[in-house]
């Protein structure tokens, strides 16, 4: 790592430039915030599960036509994603009531929603990532209105991609958070799918149990909180019976050899 120039830090991950122009290393730490930063822990092993979580989630998505900007893992904490201006507006879909918006209209958490609603969110640490209308991202010029329709139908392709697939492991999606980037192809420019998708960005709920299965069990104080993210990797396919990131003794850092 240190040969490479770190281009960012940020809670959960570290970005550095990427081996050619145009691409982004993005490493995942076992860093884990919440109520913007307030509180923090080391949670062992947590990258690697939302490494692996999130390759699987973004590489189904490019199998249904949904550009991401993931090009390969490069290892266990690694991933080589393509360069994007990030769109600073954070897109929440929410399927059934929880967190901020069971607080905001005094809804009771688990209630089905009438339909599915997407939310923006401006994303800006110091301000608390505030709730904002398409007002007001047009007239701050976060995003033009032809982008927040694209993300709007992006968003709800991958609800129903993301439903379907977690409704097949016996969790339910009760919702999630996106996030969008512009790459420019000569003087094309296009909205794809940026960060992350893991149990960090989703609510994800046993259907059988209600257990909580996402972030909140470290908002809550639940613990259990790699086992719990180890679990959806588990019943996703995407761990190998050999790896059990978060347990003592020496961790792999890379598994193809370089
Ligand atoms: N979320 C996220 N990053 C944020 C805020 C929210 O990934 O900065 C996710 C969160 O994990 C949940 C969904 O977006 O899956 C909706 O979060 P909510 O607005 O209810 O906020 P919270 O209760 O998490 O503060």
């Amino acid at each position: 790592m240190a040969r490479r120039k770190q281009i960012y830090e940020g809670k959960a991950k570290i970005l550095f430039e990427g081996p050619e122009p145009g691409t982004i290393i993005q490493y995942f730490k076992d860093d884990a915030t919440a109520f913007n930063n307030q509180k923090h822990a080391v949670l062992e092993g947590k990258g690697v599960l939302n490494n692996r979580i999130s390759e699987y989630i973004m590489m189904g998505l490019e199998r249904i036509g949904v550009t991401t900007h993931f090009i390969r893992r490069l290892n266990m904490r690694e991933q080589l994603v393509r360069h994007v201006e990030i769109v600073p507006i954070e897109v929440v879909m929410r399927n059934i009531a929880a967190g901020s918006i069971s607080k905001r209209l005094g809804l009771e958490d688990g209630a089905v929603l009438p339909r599915s609603i997407i939310e923006f969110y401006y994303k800006d640490d110091k301000l608390g990532d505030p709730l904002v209308s398409e007002e007001h991202i047009t007239a701050f010029n976060w995003a033009n209105p032809q982008e927040i329709d694209d993300m709007m139908a992006i968003s709800l392709r991958i609800n129903d991609f993301l439903s379907g697939l977690f409704a097949g492991v016996g969790i339910k999606l009760v919702d999630f958070k996106v996030e969008f980037g512009r790459q420019y192809e000569g003087d094309m420019m296009r909205l794809i799918v940026a960060d992350e998708i893991s149990p960090d960005s989703c609510r994800l709920w046993d259907m059988e149990s209600g257990d909580i299965m996402d972030k909140d069990r470290f908002r809550k104080d639940l613990g259990d909180v790699t086992d719990a993210y180890r679990e959806v990797a588990r019943r996703l396919g995407v761990l190998r019976e050999s790896e059990n990131p978060g347990q003592s003794g020496p961790v792999l850092v890379s598994d193809n050899g370089d």
